[in-house]
């Protein structure tokens, strides 16, 4: 896995909602139309629990 921090476009698992978000947060990123969890802070990288679209630079 590349460790460099990204933005990416995700699609929630639950809603499809999209929302981009941020590869290193320091807080677990949240699915502001459902609520459902999109990305787990670690610390470093975050894990990714949605579906990325796209991997902005
Ligand atoms: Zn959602």
């Amino acid at each position: 896995m590349e460790p460099e921090s990204r933005f990416l476009k995700v699609a929630c698992m639950k809603c499809k909602n999209e929302q981009i978000i941020f590869n290193k947060a320091s807080n677990d990123v949240t699915c502001l139309v459902c609520g459902n969890l999109l990305a787990e802070a670690t610390g470093g990288m975050s894990i990714i629990k949605s579906k990325i679209l796209k991997v902005l630079s």
